[in-house]
């Protein structure tokens, strides 16, 4: 019997593998990343039961078990013959999608926009999609360009507070050093620019090792790149860290430029471009006391073809339900788009030390972090603060922190104007 005959391709089911490796048997997330999955996988089905299929995959010998009822209830669409704007094929057949979509983009020999402008000035750049952004790799942002402030002059000083918000903008991230490490104050961080948004997981979290872990954010595991809450609509829009107590060895955090990445994907590869702005993939989230679920494409455009929001992560990822043909397709373009995430040149690695505080676009910038030393069991009470890693983090929106910084920038102007009269 050939995978076939299951009805899945056999990438499908190695990503949905049920196995404790490839899920977190706590907390049921998925823990293998399609980048661990060789290339042109296989599997066989060993021994079929009345209930379960169990089935070895190739190359790599991995054994599954499959239950019967769960396969059923996330069997594949069937074709359509004529599904609108979706990719026939691997070979750009999404290719009339993506090309339409690229008219007004910078660099495209397409019409730009012919909107009027206001008063004679030039037409202003959407600040939420790529025209409005600087792009960026790893180089660009390494040692003393990396957008920082301190915390009392941030405090103290409109115009290094508007640097700050400014960089949080354009570039998606800045970080507050000199943040008392005490807990709570990455509230008050959020509170200077706009509100917090308060989720399921409270007005804040703790990231930290707890014994009991509803989220891999809160075991000592590496975590690949990723945006948060992706489940959630609308998605939070800023995410703040704030770093009380640093790991002894490990635990970094890595940011990458999803704009970036996702620009560099639509020209070294147009066709999974086309198919990831063209597929939503659900996401889902489920706890005791939540279950929180939608469905978007990995990399949003605006209607005019402008990229405009990154939604990556695996963890949450649900079983894909496209037909056959198009969900290898559309695993073929996953992998693509991952592979490029984790090349080290879009890879911003940053030690936070206590006292930081990052503030991110949770819609651009996706965040990692490296594994680390979790503090061990025998550790009695007084290495409480030895190697005990502990961030506080929260939600806040965008459109607020455009917002304090358009009042910023209006109030300077108003300054300026009073001291030129
Ligand atoms: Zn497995």
């Amino acid at each position: 019997v050939t995978a076939s005959a299951l009805g899945f391709p056999a990438v499908w089911l190695r990503h949905n593998c049920p196995c404790s490796d490839c899920r977190d048997p706590v907390t049921g997330q998925r823990l293998t990343e399609i980048t661990a999955i060789p290339n042109g996988c296989g599997v066989t089905v060993i021994t079929e039961g009345a209930d379960s299929v169990a089935v070895e995959f190739t190359p790599e010998g991995h054994r599954a078990v499959f239950r019967r009822a769960w396969l059923a209830a996330h069997a594949l669409a069937q074709p359509q013959p004529s599904a609108p704007g979706f990719p026939a094929g691997a070979a750009g057949g999404g290719r009339s999608t993506w090309l339409a979509g690229l008219a007004g983009v910078p660099g495209s020999s397409a019409a730009v926009s012919d909107s009027v402008p206001e008063s004679g000035s030039e037409p202003e750049a959407d600040p939420r999609t790529e025209e409005g952004k600087q792009l960026w790799r790893a180089a660009d942002l390494g040692g003393d360009a990396l957008p920082s402030a301190d915390w009392s002059a941030y405090l103290a000083d409109d115009a290094v507070r508007e640097a700050c918000l400014d960089a949080v903008a354009t570039l998606g991230i800045a970080v507050l050093r000199g943040v008392d490490p005490e807990p709570d104050m990455v509230l008050r961080v959020a509170e200077t620019f706009g509100y917090v948004r308060e989720t399921n997981y409270g007005r804040l979290f703790d990231v930290r090792v707890v014994a009991d872990p509803a989220n891999l954010a809160f075991t000592s595991r590496e975590i690949a790149p990723h945006t948060d809450n992706p489940y959630r609509d609308p998605v939070p829009t800023l995410q703040l860290l704030h770093c009380l107590r640093s790991a002894d060895i490990g635990g970094d955090s890595g940011l990458v430029d999803g704009f970036a990445a996702a620009s560099e994907l639509r020209r070294a590869d147009p066709a999974a471009f086309a198919v990831l702005t063209a597929t939503p993939w659900r996401f889902r989230y489920a706890d005791e006391t939540a279950e929180l679920s939608a469905s978007q494409p990995l990399i949003s455009l605006t209607a005019d073809g402008r990229i405009t929001a990154i939604r990556l992560n695996n963890r949450s990822m649900q079983p894909l339900r496209l037909p056959y043909a198009q969900t290898e397709t559309a695993y073929g373009a996953y992998r693509a788009w991952v592979s490029l995430l984790g090349r080290p040149e879009f890879r911003l690695t940053l030690r936070l030390a206590p006292g930081d505080c990052l503030i991110f676009d949770n819609t651009r910038v996706l965040h990692a972090r490296t594994a680390f030393a979790a503090p061990s069991a025998d550790s009695g009470p007084e290495s409480d603060s030895v190697g005990e890693r502990h961030l506080q983090g929260c939600y806040a929106d965008i459109d607020g922190l455009l917002s304090a910084l358009a009042v910023l920038r209006r109030r300077k102007h108003r300054d300026d104007a009073r001291e030129v009269g």
